[in-house]
């Protein structure tokens, strides 16, 4: 289940240029001459699979518009970013926006919890005193179903480095679908492989970059802890929740990688399985260590 061309992890923030549009309420405006940088900040939960943290530029032309995006310049329609600016952006009178977030989710990956910490910043707002919570209400209610976001605050540049370089462990919910047909009986082994996953705690992987992303990560080894929290039979494969450090590649730690990733969910349990849904169900405090108790998604 990869995505070409989708970036995954800490990327340089994207920029996007919006044109405010009519229809803002009404609030103090600075002189055109002394737009301000307004940066807030808050959490999102993305609870679709097909939307890209930020907005989504066609590899090929870079945003210009080419036969590849249909002259479009990005991939997709839309991205928490947009969806965000789209709300925001003409309530400040704002002209560019940047999105910062605390790491980011495959697009086709649900952000669901508490959702993902992020900075938006505006450049050259007009308007800078508007109602956060207002914000927040509308971009609830407009995109409702798709994203949410809570706790919409402003804050200082500060925190914009500060969210990027907390590495916090996360815990994931992956539904498993094995290569081949499960008997009766393999399920039994399966879920007693799992079981003893489960009792033996946090276990290290190797992992090598992904084959999906090393046309721009460097090619190279890591250890990362992670732990199996819960396991459950579903019709067509497996559900399991599982706790990782900052980092981990979860699909891979499933697949295997071409053994790229050792061990991993496939050689523990001696059959060929992937993950064909994923959803990151809390991002956890940065001292939440491999040995900590917590209910799977919880918060210390
Ligand atoms: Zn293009």
């Amino acid at each position: 289940m990869t995505t070409p061309g989708n970036p995954e992890s800490p990327d340089p923030s994207e920029e996007v240029v919006d044109t405010p549009r009519r229809s803002a309420p009404p609030g103090t405006e600075v002189p055109l001459s002394a737009p301000v940088k307004v940066l807030f900040e808050g959490r999102y939960r993305k609870l679709v699979r097909d939307l890209p943290q930020t907005i989504f530029y066609c590899p090929q032309c870079k945003g210009k518009g080419c036969e590849k995006c249909e002259g479009f310049g990005k991939l997709t329609r839309d991205s928490v970013q947009e969806l965000i600016a789209r709300v925001a952006m003409p309530r400040f009178k704002a002209r560019r926006n940047k999105f910062h977030g605390a790491g980011r989710e495959d697009l086709d990956v649900r952000m669901l919890g508490s959702g993902r910490p992020f900075v938006f910043e505006m450049l050259k707002a007009r308007r800078p005193t508007i109602s956060l919570q207002e914000v927040e209400d509308e971009i609830n209610r407009r995109w409702e179903g798709r994203i949410e976001v809570r706790g919409l605050k402003i804050c200082n540049r500060d925190r914009v480095v500060e969210i990027k370089e907390t590495r916090c462990p996360k815990d994931y919910r992956a539904q498993i679908v094995f290569d081949q047909e499960l008997s009766a009986d393999d399920r039994a082994d399966v879920a007693k492989r799992l079981d003893a996953v489960m009792a033996q705690g946090p276990l290290t992987l190797l992992q090598q970059t992904p084959q999906r992303v090393a046309h721009r990560r460097t090619d190279m080894a890591r250890e990362r802890w992670v732990r199996l929290l819960e396991h459950e039979p579903t019709a067509d494969g497996w559900s399991v929740s599982i706790r990782s450090e900052h980092g981990t590649y979860i699909k891979e730690a499933i697949s295997s990688d071409g053994e790229r990733t050792q061990p991993s969910l496939s050689s523990l349990l001696d059959r060929a399985c992937r993950c064909v849904e994923l959803d990151v169900l809390g991002i956890l405090p940065a001292d939440v260590g491999p040995e900590v108790d917590l209910p799977a998604g919880g918060e210390a």
